[in-house]
């Protein structure tokens, strides 16, 4: 057996090491890519997914996923410090900043934690076909996990209508795990 240079002398990469932009790497070409050329990554990936694995499959993928983004979102770029409604104020500005999607929550239901939130223009489907089906998974997770770390608590996040069923935004429901 050959020596694992990369587990015996070298820390694990972790998100950050692969995220983390730094202007010198892209001088001419900058931070920013086309929406198109996101989802050609997450389409595509999620296809070669479903075909591998099957959707329920893909879709627990791209949920768990989201969920490691949301976590790493909210860590390293929300301050969890602030009280419920300057929070959100914080992560709308933030998703905005980098154009994920505008963010405006529809409800919250203080005896039950129920929050009901939409996302418009969102990254992943605004402009998309009626296909059927929710699609924006990766989304459930993201939000999933920026709530969760908020909170302190387990929060699931489940798309209830998306352009790809026929709605202008896409809308969320989120509730504490029982
Ligand atoms: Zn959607």
């Amino acid at each position: 057996m050959g020596k694992n240079v990369f587990l015996d002398d070298m820390k694990k990469p972790e998100l950050s090491d692969y995220i983390g932009y730094n202007e010198n790497g892209r001088g001419n070409l900058g931070d920013e890519l086309p929406v198109m050329v996101y989802r050609l990554m997450e389409y595509s990936l999620r296809e070669q997914l479903t075909e591998e694995f099957g959707s329920q499959e893909q879709i627990r993928i791209f949920r768990k996923a989201g969920y490691r983004a949301g976590v790493y979102f909210a860590e390293k770029l929300l301050d969890l410090s602030l009280e419920l409604n300057p929070f959100i104020a914080s992560l709308q500005a933030r998703l905005e900043e980098f154009k994920i999607g505008v963010l405006r929550i529809e409800s919250f239901d203080e005896a039950t934690g129920r929050i009901v939130l939409t996302v418009s223009e969102d990254a992943d489907c605004s402009g998309l076909p009626l296909l059927g089906e929710t699609v924006c998974n990766y989304d459930e997770g993201f939000i999933s996990g920026i709530l969760s770390t908020y909170m302190g608590k387990a929060y699931l996040a489940v798309e209830i209508d998306c352009w790809a069923t026929g709605d202008r935004v896409c809308r969320f429901r989120a509730e504490p795990v029982q």
